[in-house]
């Protein structure tokens, strides 16, 4: 009763003073009765930054308040008070944030700041390694951890985790939630194929551990399931042992034709195959390190350069094989079989031998150069689609060829790479085209300003509006819509299992409104 008095008056006064946002009425006061009242902000700054994301898109989608958990029943006790409310407000987890279009956000609801379960809590789970007979080398990791924190704690053992993004700055939650995909998908499968258990806590405010074989409809829900079903707080990761070296490849193909063949080919060897595959496009106005990582000497640049004004666009084939010591007199002539017979531009193969950490982590040093600049915190308006292999040589002409070079409006990577369905399972949440191989398509678009955005955005939408119309079959990953037609659409032959794990998991809708699938 004290407490709730005692901070009428602060928040009262500090709103006059201009301190904080008057009191959001969705959240009852009661809420500063329980024990994590103290971790709950409502300072207009906390507010505000907690309310920002990567895509810098959406804006002024602003929470009540804030919470920083020191562990996770600080979480429970927040979802069991809004599930016990007669109108419950929304919670979303945020992770480190990297959403384009306000998918962490929660407009007059509570923000979990997860990154402050990262603190020295023995309770919390932060990356423990272990190993058992039937699992082998594995970690139980936090969801808020990152996973060039999961990278570095289990190399310590020699280890690592199998399949991974681009990018590293990233919440194990976040990527859960989504799919996590990169060069090493066709091999080892996404990152939600690598997981053995979860801890969730439901939109019920219930912890739940789940697995396979144990409250399975949760675990296959979770995953891919766009945080509408629980946060979760621990996943059990596989781990492998790491490699310490790695061969790294680009080869650059003036015929689209020639370099999804090739491209084809290489993820479909089983035995020594590649570890990595991946690719993009090059064209005059793209410049050719970009952020994703610098690749080319300054002579190779000009070498590209004079290519690419004669070919206005070309493909780069980008593959790695890891190594270490054991086998490092072998790797060039594994490597050298790999390559036979590709059909690459000759004398445009590129070579670098870097470390294995180096090359996970290829995407840091272009962030913070960008940062340095002022551009990496800029409005992102990215399109990720898969594309099925069926639909990508006329995705290739409409879309590469006739939308983006002829538009030249692209600023930002386009990646274009095959995986295969094999390691997907398809009781998970995750959406992807019904074909076995299907391309992951990245336009990784940075925009100066709002103008621009807006330009690219609609460039984005000219390019769904195509595939609709032409019937490419085509599925968003990272996916947003508008209307709930389009989640229908989306989810097609899954939706309905998906609404019934939201009627399980999340009755009451208070989770993750910021993907606008049930709110
Ligand atoms: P947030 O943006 O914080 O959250 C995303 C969603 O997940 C929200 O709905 C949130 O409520 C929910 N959520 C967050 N934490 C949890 C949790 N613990 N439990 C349940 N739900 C939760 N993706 C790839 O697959 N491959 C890539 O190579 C890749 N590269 C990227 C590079 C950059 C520079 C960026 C900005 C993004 C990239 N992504 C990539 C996309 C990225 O995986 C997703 O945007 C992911 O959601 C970001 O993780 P986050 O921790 O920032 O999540």
């Amino acid at each position: 009763g004290y407490n709730i008095i005692i901070f009428f008056i602060i928040t009262h006064l500090m709103s006059i003073l201009g301190k904080l946002k008057p009191w959001n009425p969705s959240i009852p006061y009661e809420i500063l009765s329980l024990n994590i009242s103290s971790k709950l902000s409502t300072n207009s700054h906390a507010i505000k930054e907690s309310s920002k994301d990567f895509g810098k898109i959406i804006q002024e989608i602003l929470p009540a308040a804030v919470l920083y958990p020191s562990c996770v029943n600080d979480i429970i006790d927040l979802i069991q008070f809004s599930y016990d409310l007669s109108v419950p407000f929304h919670v979303a987890a945020k992770g480190h944030g990297h959403s384009i279009r306000g998918q962490a956000m929660a407009k007059n609801g509570v923000i979990v700041e997860m990154s402050s379960l990262n603190n020295n809590n023995n309770d919390n789970c932060g990356v423990r390694v272990s190993w058992d007979s039937d699992l082998g080398f594995y970690a139980d990791v936090g969801g808020e951890q990152l996973w060039i924190d999961v990278l570095r704690s289990t190399l310590e053992y020699g280890l690592a985790p199998v399949s991974w993004t681009d990018y590293l700055y990233l919440t194990v939650g976040g990527t859960l939630s989504n799919a996590g995909i990169s060069g090493q998908t066709f091999r080892y499968g996404p990152q939600i194929s690598n997981v053995h258990e979860m801890d969730v806590i439901t939109g019920k405010g219930e912890l739940m551990t789940c697995s396979k074989d144990m409250n399975s409809e949760l675990f296959f829900g979770v995953l891919g399931g766009l945080g509408q079903f629980g946060i979760i707080t621990r996943a059990r990761i596989v781990l492998d042992k790491a490699p310490t070296r790695v061969k790294w490849v680009r080869m650059l193909y003036d015929d689209f034709s020639k370099f999804t063949k090739d491209q084809e080919h290489l993820i479909s060897i089983h035995n020594n195959g590649l570890d990595y595959v991946e690719g993009s496009l090059m064209m005059e106005q793209s410049s050719l390190n970009n952020w994703r990582s610098s690749f080319y000497s300054p002579s190779n640049q000009t070498k590209i350069a004079s290519l690419l004004s004669k070919n206005k666009i070309m493909y780069c084939l980008e593959i790695v094989k890891y190594y270490d010591d054991q086998n490092a007199n072998t790797i060039d002539k594994k490597l050298k079989k790999l390559v036979k017979g590709l059909k690459y531009v000759g004398g445009f193969m590129f070579k670098k031998d870097v470390s294995f950490v180096e090359f996970l982590n290829r995407v840091r040093s272009g962030e913070l150069e960008l940062q340095s600049k002022g551009m990496w915190d800029v409005p992102h308006p990215w399109l990720n689609l898969f594309v099925p292999k069926s639909s990508i040589m006329h995705f290739n002409a409409a879309v590469f060829v006739d939308i983006i070079l002829r538009q030249n409006k692209t600023t930002g990577p386009i990646l274009v790479y095959p995986t295969s369905r094999k390691r997907w399972d398809d009781r998970m949440s995750a959406m992807i085209p019904e074909e076995e191989t299907f391309y992951c398509v990245g336009l990784l678009h940075s925009s100066s300003g709002y103008n621009e955005c807006k330009i690219l955005d609609n460039q984005n939408e000219e390019i769904l509006n195509y595939c609709d119309k032409v019937g490419l079959n085509i599925k968003q990953y990272l996916p947003h819509y508008k209307t709930k037609e389009d989640w229908i659409k989306h989810f097609g032959k899954k939706w309905n299992i998906f609404q019934q794990r939201k009627d399980l998991f999340d009755p009451k809708m208070i989770l993750s409104p910021g993907q606008r699938i049930f709110n």
